[in-house]
């Protein structure tokens, strides 16, 4: 019998973070019995409780777990919670389904979904198509790993809308029937390397975005990325089935939709008249750097292929605003531009950031390592960086890779920014770009961004006193 999510079915939240939340409040609202549990300690889930009892559900401690499971229709996972927990096996055993999160919201959509994955860019690119789409005219909802979970979005949007959605290989892993009208995978560079036994288990779990997209859905894909290129070669097989569009910045026409050609970007349609058009110039986009081009060309490309004409999709691309700590300009104070880049959080980001400027980089870098290589980093560093401050677990694994730029070791934020500014010089760029995790020094990486902007606007107020 298929599910769905309201009366005479009993549901289990499992993991009570801001998408068990989410669940729960809407599963409550759709008429269904509901019950949350979570590992946590009891102290830790006071006000969770409170919240998710309001909204209608029950709290069930792990150890009662066991008495409820034969009676539950279904549970719902939370994306930070791993299969291998206590709790999911113990419903396993008594053949409950467990989905995701991203899973259910799929099915309570009405809209057609945009599904965006990739080891970078999968923020900036997912609120660059909702903004792309909105400005042609179309009701849009973001959600997923960025801004409110996917669950919230779905509610009470008609079929004509779209719903864009960011998604990680983390709820990639857990999907059965989740099928976008349009996926883009951006990259799979090295990343998450803790989590995943090999590069290429975490590719897998990438592409598993097209797994159930069919001949009428769309797949967007960066051609210059070798590991997505090579699904190119791959076409008709029963693992992407859906139409391809591709990207890249050489000039392949045949196998791409979208390239560049003297400074503009160019599509050529797959459907309609086929003669390549120009969309706008590269210099139009307000975003700095290569990668950021990548992003916009598949934002751009998705938008086409949702029916957006080209000269709305060009005013749009021109007000589009990155979002916060991803190469975010802070501040300029005497000369030295202040960038954070907090979300930087593996080394592939860093080396997008380090060729995005052409003034000399004063970079501020580290935190804890997800078991990705430096190797390639340290080089970079050397070759754009005037001097690095390492700040974090990392610093002597990163240290070690650096050949020839001169290192200053910094123990807390602040004082990564005054040795940062004792370094610059007017027209510098003083670059956050840490290419780790924030765990060991803040509670996220919005945190370090945002004890980077204090520190550098006291380290102002302080010189300008
Ligand atoms: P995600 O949501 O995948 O983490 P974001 O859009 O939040 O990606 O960007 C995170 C970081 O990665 C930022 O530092 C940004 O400058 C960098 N970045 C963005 N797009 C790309 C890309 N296509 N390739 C490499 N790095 C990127």
């Amino acid at each position: 019998m298929s599910l769905t999510f309201g009366a005479n079915e009993r549901i289990l939240v499992i993991g009570l973070g801001r998408s068990g939340v989410a669940s729960a409040d809407v599963l409550c609202a759709r008429g269904a019995t509901v019950y949350a549990t979570d590992e946590k300690p009891a102290s830790a889930l006071v006000d969770v409780r409170a919240q998710i009892e309001r909204y209608g559900a029950r709290f069930v401690a792990p150890d009662e777990l066991s008495a409820l499971a034969p009676q539950l229709s279904a549970a719902v996972l939370s994306p930070g919670v791993p299969l291998t927990s206590h709790v999911v096996r113990c419903v396993q055993a008594a053949d409950v389904p467990v989905l995701s999160e991203v899973e259910v919201a799929y099915r309570l959509c009405r809209a057609p979904i945009i599904a965006v994955t990739g080891t970078k860019g999968k923020s900036t690119t997912t609120e660059l198509i909702g903004h792309l789409l909105r400005s042609c005219g179309k009701d849009v909802r973001v959600g997923g790993n960025i801004g409110s979970p996917l669950i919230a979005q779905v509610q009470g949007i008609e079929a004509d809308g779209y719903v864009v959605a960011e998604v990680s290989s983390f709820q990639l892993e857990t999907i059965r029937a989740f099928r976008p009208l349009v996926s883009v995978i951006l990259n799979v560079t090295p990343d998450h390397l803790d989590r995943y036994p090999s590069m290429e288990e975490y590719a897998e779990a990438k592409m598993r975005i097209f797994a159930n997209q069919g001949v009428h859905d769309m797949f967007v894909g960066d051609l210059d990325d070798p590991l997505l290129a090579a699904l190119h070669w791959r076409a008709g097989t029963p693992r992407l089935q859906a139409r391809q569009l591709w990207y890249t910045l050489g000039e392949h026409h045949q196998s791409a939709t979208m390239f560049l050609r003297g400074g503009e970007i160019i599509y050529a349609p797959i459907t309609g008249d086929p003669r390549p058009q120009t969309v706008l110039a590269r210099s139009e986009i307000p975003l700095v750097g290569e990668h950021n081009l990548r992003n916009t060309m598949a934002a751009l490309l998705a938008a086409l292929a949702l029916g957006c004409d080209r000269e709305s999709l060009r005013a749009a691309v021109a007000t589009f605003r990155p979002p916060a700590h991803r190469l975010q300009p802070v501040a300029e104070i005497d000369g030295v531009l202040y960038v954070d880049d907090s979300k930087a959080t593996n080394p592939d980001a860093v080396l997008a950031a380090l060729r995005s400027y052409r003034r000399p980089i004063v970079l501020i870098a580290g935190g804890r390592a997800k078991g990705t290589a430096f190797n390639e980093l340290g080089a970079a560093i050397d070759a754009r960086a005037k001097a690095v401050v390492l700040l974090g677990e990392a610093s002597d694994e990163i240290a070690s890779t650096i050949t020839r730029t001169p290192i200053v070791r910094a123990a807390t934020m602040p004082e990564a920014v005054s040795r940062a500014r004792e370094l610059a010089n007017p027209g510098d760029v003083v670059l956050l770009s840490p290419a780790c995790a924030s765990f060991d020094l803040f509670t996220s990486a919005e945190d370090r961004g945002e004890q980077f902007a204090a520190a550098v606007r006291n380290g102002e107020a302080r010189a300008h006193a």
